[in-house]
């Protein structure tokens, strides 16, 4: 059996972090890879276990030596998958990658063989009425959200597995087996 590298991506709220998390604790032959960022450690977090924390220069070197399979930038950080952590981990573990559909049609594009599984919501409607309900952002920010929504929706045909997140037994289920089948081809 072969070990897979896996994107996992999803519209905000659609409960994909809690999908994976309970994945890992079940499954002892998946991880999660760390990436790196030139953001500050929040308080607890440890480098290497949430993130590799990057200084700008550092981060800038890494870009040029090629070593992030995909990169982005995020509120005027940047945020990268390292090849060379994916690449170590997978000889021996499958791994998954909680990324944006943009940084995984790059992975895709850097690592044809990854497989890309997209996280939808039972009805888009009731995820639009929990975002517009949300009484923690401004109007500018709901709008950003659901023109996001909408675009993470229109890209997720291009994906090779939708699960929806309705029943999350289920859901889990689902990835649980797609792991296995991909793991046998
Ligand atoms: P935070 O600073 O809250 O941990 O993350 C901020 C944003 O960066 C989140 O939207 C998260 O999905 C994104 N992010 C984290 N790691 C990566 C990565 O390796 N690549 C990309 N493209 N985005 C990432």
């Amino acid at each position: 059996m072969r070990n897979v590298l896996m994107v996992v991506s999803g519209p905000s709220g659609v409960g994909k972090g809690t999908l994976v998390k309970t994945l890992l604790k079940r499954r002892a032959d998946v991880v999660e890879s760390v990436s790196c960022t030139t953001r500050a450690p929040r308080e607890g977090e440890v480098n290497g276990r949430e993130y590799f924390f990057l200084s700008k220069e550092e981060f800038s070197r890494r870009i040029a030596e090629g070593d992030f399979l995909e990169y982005d930038e995020h509120f005027g950080n940047y945020y990268g998958t390292p090849k060379s952590f994916v690449k170590e981990t997978l000889k021996t573990k499958s791994v998954i990658m909680e990324i944006d559909v943009v940084g995984g049609f790059l992975a895709k594009k850097a690592f044809p063989e990854c497989i890309l599984i997209f996280v939808a919501p039972p009805s888009v409607e009731e995820l639009k009425r929990r975002l517009l309900g949300r009484k923690t952002e401004t109007e500018e920010e709901v709008l950003g959200r659901l023109s996001r929504l909408e675009y993470e929706m229109k890209e997720s045909e291009k994906y090779d597995y939708v699960l929806i997140n309705d029943d999350f037994e289920k859901a889990l289920e689902e990835f649980s087996d797609l792991i296995d089948r991909e793991k046998e081809k």
